[in-house]
């Protein structure tokens, strides 16, 4: 049984899976620049699968801290898993992020920028396990030195 349609996608189906999933905050600030960073920069095609979540990767890297939160997002990356070849994930960390600015779960690393990577890095770790097969790829957006303001995209190492 249908409901009545209210809207017609100018945008042709295409049914073919993204090999490329990737883990974002939400921000819609951000959102389309992590958009176009993945059709022009990675490559990725017109597809990509996104995992966006206040906050980014961060669950995946408090599974102790966290573990109802990381077994949430774990759950729902083995769903996308479980209906793909996913060869590569990529999870972006943003500047200004409002997640961050407000958590109160505070490791030894001193900006919340330093608490970012860290968590971009032990998300990596824990990524690598859960998908052995993929490659994890790790970035940073800030905004340039410049008027008018741009967004740039820093790759950041997955071993500290
Ligand atoms: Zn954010």
């Amino acid at each position: 049984m249908s409901g009545d349609v209210v809207y017609r996608s100018s945008l042709a189906w295409n049914a073919e899976r993204p090999a490329t999933i990737v883990i974002t905050c939400v921000d819609g600030r951000w959102y389309g620049h992590f958009q176009e960073f993945a059709r022009t920069h990675l490559g990725a095609g017109p597809q990509v699968d996104f995992i966006a979540l206040p906050g980014g990767v961060e669950p995946f890297a408090l599974a102790e801290l966290a573990p109802d939160d990381f077994e949430a997002v774990r759950r729902r990356l083995q769903g996308l898993l479980a209906v793909r070849d996913a060869r590569r994930i990529v999870a972006i960390a943003h500047d200004d992020c409002a997640w961050y600015l407000g958590r109160t779960i505070r490791s030894a690393a001193g900006t919340v920028r330093d608490q970012q990577i860290a968590d971009l890095v032990r998300a990596a770790a824990v990524l690598r396990e859960m998908v052995p097969d993929a490659t994890v790829e790790l970035y940073f957006a800030r905004l340039a030195d410049g008027s008018p303001e741009q967004v740039v995209f820093e790759s950041i190492p997955t071993h500290p």
